[in-house]
């Protein structure tokens, strides 16, 4: 038999600030089990949400230096007095079966500051999983007393859009790149990122990191403007992870954006509007957990896919009978 978690206890040493408390939590919101995903539900209910954290996406593909980035902006962070938690969501993990995110050397010195909290990404295969538990991550962090939560990610298939859906501000991490490559980067993530950071603007790289920057702001004024930005956003800014230069100036401009959309109504209004989404989101997952939890249903499932699949069904009257059984059974 395992030993039951003891609730309470978990949340107060959670919201006491104990880091191996919100490591522990957080392999909680992360396992499969079912006893496991009761006892995460009693303890977010438990945590409340009076506590908030500026939520901070952040993507980037492999090499334009997220760590190093991440690194360095998180220790000028904690040396401002500030607590910080780091969550790394990378989809492609499941498939490479190592994740490049998990990697431990990774942010050295920013993992063992006491103000810090570094978590990598878990290997689970499927979107829904990997959005729950970021989003209940979060949670945790904001009840651990965590100021600012970086949320990051590479830039693979769906994960830009759902760390999108759950932060504040979203940033993206470039390096410095020629003229041509500019139409590289998907116009849907340009349409997300609040600020678009080209990093590697030092040394030889500086004077290419400076053009980039231009091409960019140039291709941000295209878009179309956002009435829950002020004039001079979305933006793109120069910064050095190695030399720690454009740091506190992106700090500034990431405070500055979050107080504007405080002060006209858009934070909460944004927040608002993810819950609303991550809500209609869940409805669906738990639904989908459900029939395949149920025996009977799972067998409905097989045998309506075997008929798809030979050509007997349409993908809609499959659905549709599936669901007929769901609707006629109990809870
Ligand atoms: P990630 O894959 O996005 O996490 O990138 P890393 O942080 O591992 O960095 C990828 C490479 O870029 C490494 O060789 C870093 O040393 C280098 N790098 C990261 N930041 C900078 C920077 O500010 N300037 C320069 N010149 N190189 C950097």
């Amino acid at each position: 038999m395992r030993k039951p978690v003891d609730i309470p206890a978990l949340a107060a040493s959670l919201k006491a600030g104990e880091r191996r408390a919100l490591a522990r939590a957080i392999t909680l919101v992360e396992s499969g089990r079912a006893d496991h995903r009761a006892d995460a539900l009693a303890l977010l209910d438990a945590l409340g949400n009076d506590r908030q954290a500026l939520r901070i996406g952040l993507s980037g593909t492999p090499g334009v230096g997220k760590s190093t980035f991440i690194e360095a902006f998180g220790l000028f962070l904690v040396e401002k007095g500030l607590k910080v938690a780091v969550l790394a969501v990378d989809p492609s993990s499941a498939r490479s079966g190592g994740s490049i995110l998990g990697d431990k050397t990774r942010m050295e010195h920013l993992s063992r500051h006491p103000q810090a909290f570094i978590r990598p990404s878990p290997s689970q295969a499927q979107m829904g999983g990997v959005a729950r538990r970021t989003r209940e991550a979060i949670a945790l962090c904001e009840a651990a007393g965590y100021d600012v939560v970086l949320i990051e990610t590479v830039g693979v298939g769906q994960s830009e859009t759902m760390v999108a859906e759950m932060c504040d501000l979203f940033t993206l991490l470039l390096a410095p790149a020629g003229g041509d490559e500019l139409q590289g980067v998907k116009r849907g993530i340009m349409e997300i990122a609040d600020i678009i950071l080209v990093n590697k603007a030092d040394g030889d790289l500086k004077s290419q990191a400076t053009r980039t920057c231009a091409d960019y702001a140039g291709a941000l004024r295209l878009l179309r403007k956002r009435p829950q930005d002020p004039e001079s956003f979305p933006k793109a800014m120069t910064v050095s992870a190695y030399e720690g230069r454009g740091l506190p100036e992106a700090w500034d401009e990431m405070t500055a954006l979050a107080d504007w959309r405080k002060d006209h109504g858009h934070f909460a209004g944004r927040r608002a509007e993810q819950a609303r989404y991550w809500f209609h989101e869940e409805v669906r997952l738990q639904l989908l957990e459900r029939l395949q939890r149920d025996p009977v249903l799972a067998a409905t499932l097989e045998a309506e896919e075997t008929k798809l699949i030979n050509g007997e069904s349409t993908p809609t009257v499959a659905a549709a009978n599936v669901l007929a059984s769901f609707a006629g059974g109990t809870r």
